[in-house]
C-alpha cells in the first residue's frame, strides 16, 4: 500500500452530484472527497439522480479520488428513543445504498449518545441490533464500510475517547466491515492534548492499541475553536485554532495514517479555505 496520504475535503453537492462537486475537487486540488447524500440534519432519503450517480463516480475514477459518504448528522443509534433508532439504521441502510451506486469507499456516521444517565449498556446492545445485518450485508457485496467516528464528548456519549471505540467494537463482535473515522477536532474537544509535543503520536498510538492495525480508514483533520476537553465541536481552518499546526505535521507523520485518505471539514468561504487546508496539510507531508 502506498505511504502517500491524499487530503481532500467535504464538497458541497447541491445542484447536482457531478455538476456542483466535480468543479469543486477541481478548484481545491481535492486528492480524496467526501459528500453527504442526504440532508445532514434530516431524516429524508433522496433517491440519487442516475445520470449525476453515472458521472460522479466516472469523473472520481478518472481523477484516481477515493469518495466516501457522511450520514446526516441526526444518526444515533444510541438513542433511548425506539424511533430514533428506528431511522438511524434506515439512514445508514440508505446511505450504503448510495454509496453502492457511486463507488463510495465508506460511509462515516457519529458513534452516537445514550443520552440518559445508565442507558449506555443498552445503547450498545441496540448499537449491535442494528449495525450487524447492515455490516453483514455490505460485506457479502462488497460495498462500501461503516466508519464509526468518535463524537465530541458530552451528552454521554458512545465513544468520544478513542478507548472508548474498545467496547463500541466489541459490541460488534469486531466485525471487519466497521472501519474508524478519527476526527482531529472530536479528539480534541473529548479531552485528548493534541497541541502538546507528542500529544497527537500519543493518541494515534492509544488508537492503534485499541482498534488494532487496520482498522483506521478515514481522518478528518479539523482544527479547533475551543480549548482542549471543551466537549464543543466547532470545527477551524488548519494552524488556525487552538490544535495548532505542529499536532497536524505529528499526524502526517505518524505510521498510523500512511495510506490513509485525509478530509477536512473546516470553515470555508467558497472552496478558498478547503484549498488553503489542504495545501497546508500537504506542505506538512512528510
Ligand atoms: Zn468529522
Amino acid at each position: 500500500m502506498s505511504t502517500r496520504r491524499p487530503v481532500g475535503s467535504h464538497t458541497p453537492t447541491s445542484g447536482g452530484l457531478a455538476r456542483a462537486a466535480l468543479p469543486y475537487v477541481d478548484a481545491t486540488g481535492s486528492q480524496v472527497v467526501q459528500v453527504y447524500v442526504a440532508n445532514s440534519r434530516g431524516w429524508a432519503l433522496p433517491a440519487g439522480d442516475p445520470a449525476q450517480d453515472a458521472l460522479f463516480a466516472d469523473g472520481c475514477a478518472t481523477r484516481g479520488v477515493p469518495v466516501y459518504i457522511h450520514a446526516s448528522l441526526l444518526v444515533n443509534l444510541g438513542s433511548p428513543t425506539p424511533a430514533t433508532v428506528e431511522k438511524s439504521t434506515q439512514t445508514l441502510a440508505h446511505a450504503l445504498r448510495r454509496g453502492r451506486a457511486i463507488g463510495a469507499r465508506g460511509v462515516v456516521f457519529h458513534a452516537g449518545s445514550a443520552v440518559d444517565a445508565g442507558y449506555a449498556e443498552t445503547a450498545l446492545r441496540q448499537v449491535r441490533e442494528s449495525l450487524l445485518p447492515l455490516l453483514d450485508e455490505t460485506t457479502a457485496s462488497g460495498g462500501p464500510l461503516l466508519l464509526v467516528e468518535p463524537s465530541a464528548g458530552g451528552g454521554r456519549s458512545l465513544a468520544s475517547r478513542v478507548e472508548h471505540l474498545g467496547p463500541y467494537l466489541d459490541a460488534v463482535d469486531r466485525h471487519p466491515g466497521l472501519g474508524v473515522c478519527f476526527d482531529t477536532c472530536h479528539a480534541w474537544a473529548a479531552g485528548h492534548d493534541l497541541a502538546a509535543e507528542g500529544g497527537m503520536t500519543a493518541t494515534l498510538d492509544t488508537l492503534v492499541a485499541t482498534v488494532g492495525a487496520d482498522r483506521l480508514k478515514l481522518i478528518h483533520a479539523n482544527d479547533s475553536k475551543d480549548l482542549c476537553g471543551s466537549t464543543r465541536d466547532r470545527h477551524e481552518n488548519i494552524g488556525k485554532g487552538s490544535i495548532g499546526e505542529p499536532a497536524f505535521a505529528e499526524l502526517m507523520a505518524h505510521p498510523a495514517t500512511a495510506g490513509i485518505p485525509v478530509v477536512v471539514e473546516t470553515p470555508s468561504d467558497r472552496h478558498e479555505g478547503h484549498a488553503t487546508d489542504i495545501a497546508t496539510l500537504t506542505r506538512l507531508h512528510p
